[in-house]
């Protein structure tokens, strides 16, 4: 019987490109309201697994289902923060026209928006404690809220899932931790998918984690053995314990 809980299923991808591999077979299965991160050194696969999820990278072999579909068929249901969003400094455009542009695969672009999709702009923004900004300049707001933005206008879709490629990367420590606050209260209604090369900042926060370095280690736990980290960075690394719950970060490589 098909279990509904399970939102993605990838059973045995590869993916190639220009015959170099990225991704090799790469088997997973993620439930409804896991926070699951995904860390491995960059070059690692990460950016291209959450494409293959989009559909936007067709994998050599193997299958991909999400939401019980293909990726083109999920699409609407799956929010995305891409990688490093580029956004001029001076680029005239406000923090409420950056999240408007969420809906432009519900309204169309040249469609003239509706008070269905102004309310959802302003819930989005209001649920990442940005609207009281909303005519600002984005270039004008620090990396940690710009970033907000960019989640609140994959959010402006209403997606089931949501998929943040390293989302903190442009954002200094102390407020990485704000921003992984705010990830914790969006989980309550979603399941988030994040990668990361930062494997010290993402195994505190996220419920399960998984390494990938063109394979995947993952089982389904938040625990990760120095044996998995080592060979997914392949480098020595350093594990330490703390917190209530027993974890273990990588220190320093
Ligand atoms: P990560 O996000 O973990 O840094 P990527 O998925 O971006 O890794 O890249 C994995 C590997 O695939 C890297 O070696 C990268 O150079 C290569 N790669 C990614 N995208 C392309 C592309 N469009 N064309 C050719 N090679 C690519
Ligand atoms: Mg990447």
């Amino acid at each position: 019987m098909k279990n509904e809980n399970e939102i993605v299923k990838l059973q045995n991808i590869r993916v190639s490109y220009g015959g170099v591999p990225a991704l090799e077979d790469v088997t997973i299965s993620i439930f409804r309201h896991d926070f699951l991160g995904i860390i491995g050194p960059n070059g690692g696969g990460k950016s291209t697994l959450l494409k293959v999820l989009l559909g936007l990278v067709k994998p050599d072999s193997g299958t991909v289902s999400v939401f019980g579909k293909n990726p083109e068929q999920a699409r609407s249901r799956i929010g995305y923060v891409s990688q490093r969003p580029v956004f001029d400094n001076n680029y005239p455009v406000s923090i409420w026209d950056v999240a408007m542009m969420g809906r432009y695969g519900k309204a169309g672009i040249m469609r003239r928006y509706s008070h269905e999709d102004k309310a959802a702009v302003e819930r989005a923004l209001k649920r990442v404690d940005m609207f009281k900004y909303k005519d600002k300049q984005i270039g004008r707001l620090s990396g940690g809220q710009q970033q907000r933005v960019f989640v609140a206008r994959a959010l402006v879709s209403e997606p089931e899932l949501l998929l943040l490629d390293e989302p903190t990367a442009s954002i200094d420590s102390t407020l990485q931790a704000e921003f992984y606050e705010l990830l914790g209260e969006l989980k309550r209604n979603l399941t988030i998918i994040m990668v990361s090369h930062d494997i010290g900042a993402v195994s505190i926060y996220v419920d399960k984690i998984a390494c990938l370095n063109r394979q995947l280690y993952y089982h389904g736990s938040r625990e990760i053995t120095a044996e998995v980290l080592e060979a997914t960075y392949k480098c020595p690394v350093q594990l330490i314990t703390h917190g209530p719950v027993p974890h273990r970060v990588l220190k320093e490589h």
